[in-house]
């Protein structure tokens, strides 16, 4: 078995292959499971587990630091092709060992109930249909990859072109947005066709798994134990409910500061104080060393661990050549660190990605504490709670982003940050509710959900009644066809609805700590600490908060955070 003592150092690990984390996956196959081994052997299947994760997310990250590093790559293809699927393999059946020794161990539960559902769903037939599935969701991806577009003579992303309607010139934003639109309409078809390959590989998959559709399946693959699709429809209606209202008023009033008859999409994202964008850091030594300041307000403990990544070249924040987009946290666990990876270019924005990714990190440092990988990983804390932990990190360090407390901006462009970051929240819950509705229509109702023309209705339908205050007029087609340019609905179906219940649940933390700071950071790092161990409505009540659905909860919340951009506003 694994010797604590002859542990490997990193960097010997990154040269394992499979050869070398085979012996300890077969002697735990072997191993007879009894009341009295049972403990010993789920950490020595840590003990293996983190290291082929720490491999794994290693060499991950050395292809994204450095996109044209070929020593990596080839490293990392090579444990994607050798070792990668011999080692979920292995995994898998260590799994199956322990489901069927009927043994419990305490703290356990959740990652047994996680395992037997899993088990529960697996089917050999279905393994060539998944591999259809992400074929076909690598050709999406290739789809939408390719839709750039020529703009003042460069060749533009998506992204980059959505960046442009932040442009305080109308036309300039009209005409990029219409580019864009025109451009993304141009795959109207493909993406009909390829909605209708998804739906029917979906429907056999249910099928196969022994389930009545594809929502229960996924809603079972999704480990959603603690909500149901009727919770879902409540939490559609306390949206519509709470908070279109809320953000009607306040697009109104933005529609008048523009001075303009109607309020197009493109008015969405434009800063309304007229002011030049904010400029948050020197470099990115600084975006750091003030982050560290802001995580030491909130709590000393944060500032500590934000420091030994930084200290310990564990932060690879800016943004250059060769290097991958977006912006993660990832786990390494056997050295029992996180990695923060951003590609900050000195917006506002950059700001906010590190103090949410922050809060990844911190959960992961709370969370190391816990034995076995099962009851940290990835994999068995929930979603909906790990995005509590990012996007309260986001406003327990709204209070710290004023220069005069070590942060970055002057009072009133803090003021700014923090206006253009609720308004995006408040209005993030009308569109996720679009989002989840059109999907449980469309799986519940499986001969019109594949018929793409009964979509663009359905989410015509949809669009009017959740985002009533954006006009359409001569853009119907680019309404209609909405559910197209969201990768989410096509390549990870359902998965969305989490972001929508953890922004409640980080807005009650924040709620707590203007009642409370120091007790709300108390509950916050304590639900941290629990991991996966507990189900998904304990976590949140350990958080301080409560995994709601209800119009109450969301009226408050949204209330909140209406009240807090008034008065903002009016301090600049
Ligand atoms: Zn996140």
């Amino acid at each position: 078995m694994i010797d604590l003592n002859t542990h490997p150092k990193l960097e010997e690990l990154l040269t394992w292959g499979w050869v070398d984390f085979e012996p300890f996956y077969k002697e735990l196959e072997k191993e007879q499971l009894t009341s009295l081994n049972i403990k010993d052997w789920l950490a020595n299947w840590t003990a293996i587990f983190d290291l082929a994760d720490e491999l794994y997310n290693r060499l991950y990250v050395a292809t994204s630091v450095n996109t044209t590093d070929q020593e990596s790559t080839k490293l990392f293809d090579t444990f994607m092709e050798d070792t990668f699927p011999k080692w979920k393999a292995s995994e898998q059946k260590l799994k199956e060992k322990l489901l069927a020794s009927g043994l419990r161990v305490a703290g356990f539960e959740i990652a047994l109930r996680n395992m037997r559902a899993d088990a529960d769903l697996f089917r050999e037939e279905n393994l060539p249909l998944q591999v259809k599935e992400e074929k076909l969701s690598k050709e999406h991806d290739k789809v939408l990859g390719a839709q750039t577009v020529e703009w003042q003579d460069e060749e533009k992303t998506v992204l980059q072109m959505e960046a442009v309607l932040r442009n305080p010139d109308r036309e300039t934003r009209r005409s990029a947005w219409e580019k864009l639109a025109i451009r993304q309409l141009a795959d109207r078809q493909t993406i009909n066709q390829q909605w209708k390959d998804y739906f029917a590989l979906r429907k056999l998959i249910a099928q196969n798994a022994g389930k009545s559709d594809f929502r229960a399946y996924r809603w079972q693959q999704l480990n959603r134990f603690d909500y149901t699709p009727e919770d879902c429809y409540g939490f559609h209606k306390a949206i519509e409910q709470a908070v279109v209202p809320a953000v009607n008023r306040l697009v109104e009033r933005r529609r008048k500061k523009l001075g303009v008859k109607e309020l197009r999409y493109y008015d969405l994202y434009v800063d309304l104080s007229g002011k030049p964008s904010l400029k948050p850091f020197a470099d990115v030594r600084d975006l750091a060393e003030k982050a560290s300041a802001i995580f030491n307000l909130v709590d000393p403990a944060f500032g500590r661990y934000f420091d030994t990544m930084d200290s310990e070249g564990l932060l690879d924040l800016g943004n250059r050549k060769n290097k991958a987009t977006g912006g993660y946290c990832m786990t390494f666990s056997y050295t029992q660190r996180p990695f923060i990876f951003a590609n900050a270019v000195d917006t506002h924005q950059d700001v906010l990605t590190l103090m949410h990714e922050g809060g990844h990190s911190f959960h992961a440092f709370e969370a190391f504490h816990l034995p076995y990988h099962q009851q940290r990983s990835e994999s068995n804390v929930p979603m909906e709670f790990a995005e509590v932990a990012s996007m309260a990190m986001e406003y327990l360090t709204f209070p710290y982003l004023e220069d005069k407390l070590g942060g970055y901006y002057s009072a009133a462009d803090a003021a700014r940050a923090r206006v253009d970051h609720l308004e995006l929240n408040l209005r993030f819950w009308p569109y996720m509710a679009i989002m989840d509705a059109f999907q449980h229509w469309a799986y519940q109702n499986p001969n019109e959900g594949i018929d793409p023309d009964r979509c663009d209705a359905k989410w015509a339908e949809l669009e009017t009644r959740f985002r009533p205050y954006i006009d359409w007029t001569g853009y119907e087609d680019v309404m209609m066809t909405g559910w197209q340019r969201k990768d989410h609905l096509h390549t990870v179906p359902f998965y969305y609805v989490e972001y929508g219940l953890a922004l409640l649940g980080a807005t009650q933390v924040w709620m707590n700590a203007l009642k409370d700071k120091k007790k709300a950071v108390e509950q916050y790092r304590s639900a941290l600490r629990l991991g996966g161990t507990v189900s998904l409505p304990e976590l949140f009540k350990a958080a301080g908060a409560r995994l709601s659905f209800d119009s109450a909860t969301l009226s408050e919340a949204s209330e909140l955070m209406e009240r807090t951009i008034n008065q903002l506003e009016e301090s600049y």
